[in-house]
């Protein structure tokens, strides 16, 4: 096991949680305070509204990856 490869993980994994813990705009109030809460669930910290989103980043291609994946199988 070469340690080449352990970095690739590690730089991974910091990208995602780069965009895990960055706010997004709230297509309510348009403030950027848009945080995930759980598991592909997110929340406004101004207006409260919840939005079910992304794993690890509010995505509006979470609907069209569906469909891609849907359509191999
Ligand atoms: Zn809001």
């Amino acid at each position: 096991m070469g340690s080449r490869y352990g970095v690739r993980i590690r730089k991974l994994e910091s990208k995602v949680l780069e965009r895990q813990r960055s706010a997004y705009e709230c297509p309510v109030c348009g403030k950027q305070k848009v945080k995930r809460k759980h598991f592909a669930v997110w929340a406004c910290n101004s207006c409260g509204t919840v939005i079910a989103g992304g794993a690890y980043e509010l995505s509006t291609d979470v609907g069209r990856s569906a469909r891609k994946f849907l359509s191999q199988g």
